[in-house]
């Protein structure tokens, strides 16, 4: 599905001058069926795509670029600016000890992110750092804690099940005044859903304790119900931010934009693994790519304009699909294309992880060697040999050999591969890029 969205993307790249009602439609449509995959809200993409929708139409393409990568790049843009651009640490910026209040569902990740945000902070910001559990409503919470706390290197302030919350919160905070401590983090209980209980008790601990961050702690994999769960907290309590658990499962992190519409708070965190250290400062831009599921195809996009010849693109890429007449300019044409987008290595960078891992791990620089080398002996044939390869017997060959600087084998083995894509062309309906590079690769 990922293939064909880009190659469906990359038709509607083609030739026009301006944005316009008619070609924004396909595009827009591609959109927001990626959105939809990732779980992002209906009420949020129909949003989303109105505003995207708005800023595209009537702008002007410049030469270079085609609508189609425009639009892309306003698609990304306010994807980005939707979740948050630039990032957001956490304000400790109070008379300490600064309050750090985790709220969400059971499950959602807030005594893993506690412990991961404490060890965050000792390392990063060089706080003293205490952490208390407010969860009196299962016995092993409190003690999941202390274990993970312990893990980080903080300190834990102990309590029991037949405490209250409240009065938890109250002790806790007085100990980390008496011991000059700068940061108090308070994890809470959570229901499986939303509860008044649940909620009534949350807002009392915030009352008490004036957390200069409330932290909506939610799950990336909750996909559509996400948007329900914010509401509610949102409601409840002033939130500062977001912690987004999961991603490292394989949602397409969708939540991240439903929540952060509802909440007006931004996502501060995500956290990426199990571990006490999978926790990183949330980068709303590399995000968006995943969202739409295209990895850093806008990347790769925005290298085809600053390096490419789009038109010689298109063309190479209208042989590639039919497979006729596939010559050795066009195999040429194909190394320096791939030369001037970083070469093999810059391209796989530039690709979603899920297509590079299909295509395994090419020895990039063997790649690299081959591809000059590769150039240079094109480079000592005339154009009529390049035009028509079966030309080159044993003589021609030798010319071309002495003239690139190389042995014939390596003319040979060239004709090899040449002949090997030309093949594979004629094989592969579009898609096959990453077919390709493995061969040269490996
Ligand atoms: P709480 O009920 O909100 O306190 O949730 P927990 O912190 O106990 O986490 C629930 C489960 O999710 C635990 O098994 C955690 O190890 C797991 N978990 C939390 N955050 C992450 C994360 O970022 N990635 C992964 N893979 N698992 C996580
Ligand atoms: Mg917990």
């Amino acid at each position: 599905a990922l293939t064909d969205r880009l190659s469906r993307l990359v038709k509607t790249m083609r030739g026009q001058a301006r944005i316009t009602e008619s070609n924004v439609q396909d595009m827009l449509r591609e959109v927001r069926m990626a959105l939809l995959e990732a779980d992002v809200a209906l009420p949020v993409v129909r949003d989303f795509i109105a505003r995207v929708k708005d800023k595209a139409l009537g702008q002007e393409v410049v030469a270079s670029l085609t609508p189609g990568q425009v639009l892309v790049s306003i698609v990304q843009k306010e994807l980005a600016a939707t979740m948050g651009e630039g990032v957001s640490d956490i304000n400790l910026a109070v008379q300490p000890p600064a309050v750090i209040l985790m709220a969400g569902l059971q499950g959602a990740g807030k005594t893993t992110t506690t412990a991961k945000l404490a060890k965050y902070l000792i390392e990063k910001r060089k706080k003293k750092v205490l952490t208390v559990s407010g969860d009196v409503y299962r016995p092993a919470a409190i003690e999941q804690l202390k274990t993970v706390t312990k893990q980080a290197g903080a300190e834990w302030f102990p309590s029991t099940p037949d405490q209250k919350p409240h009065d938890i919160a109250a002790a806790a905070i007085d100990y980390a005044r008496k011991h000059y401590f700068d940061v108090l983090l308070v994890d809470t209980a959570g229901r499986l859903a939303i509860d008044e209980l649940l909620m009534a008790e949350i807002k009392d601990l915030h009352a008490l304790l004036h957390p200069v961050e409330t932290l909506f702690v939610v799950d990336a994999m909750q996909g559509q119900d996400a948007i329900n769960t914010a509401k509610a907290f949102k409601e409840a309590l002033p939130l500062t931010g977001v912690v987004l658990t999961k991603l490292d499962g394989d949602s397409r992190g969708g939540a991240a934009l439903s929540v952060r519409q509802v909440t007006g708070a931004p996502i501060k965190f995500a956290g990426v693994s199990e571990k006490i250290d999978g926790l990183e400062v949330f980068d709303a831009d590399r995000h968006a790519g995943r969202v739409l599921g295209m990895g850093d195809i806008v990347a790769l996009v925005e290298g085809v304009t600053k390096g490419l010849d789009v038109e010689a693109a298109q063309k190479l890429a209208e042989k590639m699909r039919s497979g006729t007449d596939f010559d050795l300019n066009d195999f040429l044409a194909q190394l320096s294309q791939m030369k001037k987008m970083g070469g093999l290595a810059g391209l796989m960078d530039n690709l979603p992880a899920e297509m590079t891992a299909k295509a395994g791990k090419p020895d990039m620089d063997k790649a690299e060697r081959d591809m000059r080398r590769m150039e240079g002996i094109i480079n000592s044939m005339t154009p009529l040999e390049r035009r028509k390869p079966d030309l080159l017997k044993a003589k021609r060959k030798f010319r071309i050999a002495k003239g690139a600087g190389v042995q014939v084998q390596d003319v040979n083995r060239l004709l090899n591969q040449y002949e090997q894509m030309r093949d594979m062309m004629k094989k592969m309906k579009g898609g096959g890029l990453m077919k390709m590079m493995k061969q040269m690769g490996g």
